[in-house]
């Protein structure tokens, strides 16, 4: 990561130069930001210029050994701490070092911006919470007593400093004052009134702002190579926060394929055409677990609202113009006798998808389901 490439926040870029440049890098900082607003980006490429073999006067080189290392977050003497919990291949004494592979992934998917919720669904830490245990103090202290392996500093990166476990504080307290030369600690936090007090007071604070809409809006054409007019939307909600920009982008994408996916798939049904039907299976079934899952959700959305449309409060209907004149028209075939085993059917599809059932098997069963359940007329009732 180089500073040139860091979106926004210029004041601060400018000041870590600086602190290089005059060779005042104080050993303990805390870069303390909202999330979203850049300051794990920051941390890499200040921490990259330090290490830098041939620092430039604004920038690290980008080009000598250590900076092609830093480009994997593999550089030897580049070091990150993490909040971490069992999961499913490592059900004891888990620490940051052992998950260190799919952090490097998870920083480089996500832009380096990193979310904590985005970090406990990467590893499957379900509804655990993540923390940086004893293990990890133990780490720290270990890993900083070495000599540098390639750089005239050892960078010890900290995410999350909230979730310090607090029997963990005391151990590092010593090293965090007194670190050996050369050592830098970057802390990173979000939240001041969760970080234990004796920690806090060892470092020197550099406060990150939210992003400003402009450079959000910037970012994400440039992350996601949408359109001006959805950008300026989802800078607009973002509040300052990149992550929720980029997400909203990625959801407005996921409900556009949702709607065309189910719009095509019921008229394939409703004509019967099962050579096409095949084809849309085979197109679908390339589709991750999630993205199954999302498509299957967003059928049974649609049918619940086709029943509002016809049996109930039409104004309880939330969709865009293209999604409602598709309701509009599909409702009629949405009645009182094939509803509920409509809404079941994609409920059911949802959960086989879920205990990795055979998307091909699951899709094709739901088909001919959808086929024969269209041609069912409403029944009056007998009263
Ligand atoms: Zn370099």
């Amino acid at each position: 990561m180089l500073f040139k490439d860091i979106i926004g926040q210029e004041k601060i870029k400018n000041k870590l130069i600086q602190t290089v440049r005059d060779n005042r890098v104080s050993h303990a900082q805390l870069f303390l930001g909202p999330e979203g607003s850049g300051k794990f980006a920051l941390a890499i490429a200040y921490a990259q210029y330090i290490c830098c073999t041939k620092k430039q006067n604004q920038d690290a080189c980008g080009a000598c050994p250590s900076c092609v290392k830093f480009n994997n977050l593999a550089h030897p003497d580049l070091h990150f701490i993490f909040p971490v919990n069992t999961t499913k291949d490592h059900k004891d004494k888990v620490q940051s070092k052992d998950l260190i592979k799919n952090w490097r992934e998870f920083i480089l998917e996500n832009n380096y911006f990193p979310a904590l919720n985005t970090w406990y669904e990467k590893i499957g830490i379900e509804n655990k919470q993540g923390i940086i245990n004893k293990h990890d103090g133990n780490e720290i202290i270990k890993t900083l007593g070495y000599k540098s392996y390639e750089s005239e500093y050892k960078i010890m990166i900290i995410w999350m400093v909230e979730k310090i476990y607090h029997a963990v504080a005391p151990k590092i307290l010593k090293i965090l004052e007194e670190p050996p030369d050369k050592t830098l600690f970057i802390l990173i936090a979000e939240n001041q009134d969760q970080i234990i007090n004796t920690i806090l007071s060892r470092t020197q604070i550099i406060k990150i702002p939210k992003l400003d809409e402009k450079s959000i809006l910037k970012a994400t054409i440039k992350i996601t190579n949408c359109t001006e007019k959805d950008a300026k939307n989802a800078a607009n909600i973002a509040n300052g926060n990149l992550i929720t920009s980029l997400k909203y982008i990625q959801q407005s994408e996921s409900d556009k394929f949702n709607f065309e996916s189910f719009r095509k798939w019921m008229r394939l049904c409703f004509k019967d055409n099962i050579i096409e039907i095949n084809t849309f299976i085979n197109d679908m079934a390339k589709k991750n677990r999630e993205e199954l899952k999302s498509f299957l959700a967003y059928a049974s959305k649609v049918t619940r609202n086709c029943l509002l449309m016809n049996y109930g409060d039409a104004s309880l209907v939330k969709l865009n113009d293209e999604e409602r004149t598709f309701v509009n028209d599909f409702s009629p075939f949405i009645n009182s006798a094939n509803a509920r085993q409509f809404t079941e059917a994609f409920n059911n599809a949802y959960l086989y998808i879920e205990r990795n059932a055979f998307p091909s098997i699951v899709l094709m069963d739901l088909s001919l389901k959808s086929i024969r359940l269209l041609k069912l007329k409403a029944v009056d009732s007998f009263v």
